[in-house]
């Protein structure tokens, strides 16, 4: 029997992992979950899966959870997600919180061993060189992606060395408004935004999508998950989002791992690995139904997120967390209709520019780095 620990239960991939688990009771067991406003669906989690300790953003909600379940483990607000990852009877992490919130959790999970299925992306864009030296000084951990790019590269290096691997072929939908000239990006809405044409996510994730923001934060993640040169990372558009990432090796073999745009697949193999197994609730992909798969380069004079993530990349240091802190108030500002789609690139790369880059030797310059960047987003562009 597996402990899991569910952060960001009440999620897009939360509630996913949950139905992933609540077919396998008898190999997994949820033993905490975390949400953050939805009180009422994780009163309802509780009650299905019965974990010992819960989580919840606001500590009026917390007494609410304590009061209706007086023998669990009851926590609130960011203290509360730290201690979420401290859980000695977990075996494996699953951090689904959005956020640069998910880095400190996931850093105590790595402290105590655990193994951590990670689908928060900020985690290795904003802190990956602080994450890798804590891997090294804590060997037990390890870190098994969720991102179904990521998952698809991991999958597809499966058996291989990583010295005789040459690229990584990063692939992307595209987004709500593949082919759209800048032109016609300027007055798009947050309801535009919002329509993903293959994969149902949250809502700050489906805006990255659209700019494809979310493809440099997975250029990043990829670069500090695999130890790859960005040199060697490649972004692809492939619109059908059946082949979820390649890994070309020295040889020019090309291995890609294909299946349903689905993130239930990816969820249950970060919890199985190095096991594959049968759930009822994996969608099979049918490849008679494929008509075709085709493959488009990056339009990088309308979508500047790839190309302002292989810069922040590629300065390293503490700029991707720059990159991700902007993008994240950035988006915010989007969603509530203070700025206009095309200026969350102009926010990211202002705040670039405005950026003196440092050197990451513990969590607090990352913390720093991060509201400091919220604060000059929100001084310059939040207005009402
Ligand atoms: P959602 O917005 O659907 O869910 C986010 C979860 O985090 C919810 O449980 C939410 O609680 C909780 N949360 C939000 N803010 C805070 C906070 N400040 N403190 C603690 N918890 C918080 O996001 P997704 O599930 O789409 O994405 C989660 C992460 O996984 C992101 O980092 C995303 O980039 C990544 N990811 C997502 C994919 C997808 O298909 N959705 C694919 C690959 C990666 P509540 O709802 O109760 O407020
Ligand atoms: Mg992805």
């Amino acid at each position: 029997m597996k402990r899991i620990t569910v952060l960001g239960s009440t999620g897009s991939i939360g509630t996913n992992a949950l139905k992933v688990i609540n077919e396998k009771k008898d190999e997994f067991k949820v033993i905490g979950i975390s949400g953050y406003s939805n009180l009422l669906l994780l009163i309802e989690q509780v009650e299905n899966f019965n974990p010992k300790y819960i989580c919840i953003g606001k500590e009026s909600d917390a007494k609410v959870l304590q009061e209706k379940f007086s023998d669990k483990i009851v926590y609130f607000g960011e203290d509360g997600l730290k201690k979420m990852g401290q859980i000695e009877e977990a075996d494996i992490v699953l951090t689904a919180v959005s956020g640069a919130v998910g880095i400190e959790t996931t850093v105590e999970a790595i402290k105590l061993g655990k193994r951590i299925a990670l689908a928060n992306k900020e985690t290795m864009v904003a802190a990956g060189e602080y994450i890798n030296k804590l891997l090294i000084e804590y060997p037990e951990a390890e870190i098994i992606p969720v991102d179904s790019e990521h998952s698809a590269l991991f999958q597809s290096m499966q058996g291989s060395k990583r010295k005789e691997i040459s690229k990584l072929i990063v692939t992307a939908s595209g987004g709500t408004f593949r082919g759209k000239k800048l032109e016609e990006l300027k007055n798009v809405t947050v309801e535009d935004a919002l329509k993903h044409p293959n994969w149902s996510m949250g809502r700050k994730i489906t805006v990255d999508s659209s700019t494809l923001v979310n493809k440099g934060l997975e250029v990043i993640e990829a670069h500090m998950l695999f130890g790859i040169d960005y040199d060697d990372i490649e972004v692809l558009v492939h619109p059908q989002s059946v082949i979820h990432s390649m890994v070309e090796f020295k040889d020019s073999a090309i291995i890609a791992q294909l299946g349903a745009p689905d993130m239930k697949l990816p969820i249950q193999y970060a919890f199985t690995y190095p096991n594959r197994e049968s759930n009822i609730v994996l969608d099979k992909l049918n490849l008679k139904l494929l008509k075709e798969l085709t493959f488009d380069q990056v339009d990088n004079e309308v979508f500047k997120g790839v190309e302002l993530a292989f810069k922040a990349g590629k300065i390293g240091k503490t700029m991707p967390c720059v990159f991700n802190s902007a993008n994240e108030v950035a988006v915010e500002l989007f969603l509530n209709k203070k700025i206009k789609f095309l200026e969350i690139y102009e926010i990211i790369e202002k705040a670039m520019e405005n950026h003196m880059v440092k050197d990451i030797n513990n969590l607090e310059i990352i913390k720093n780095v991060d509201s400091e960047t919220r604060k000059w987003v929100y001084e310059n562009y939040g207005r009402n």
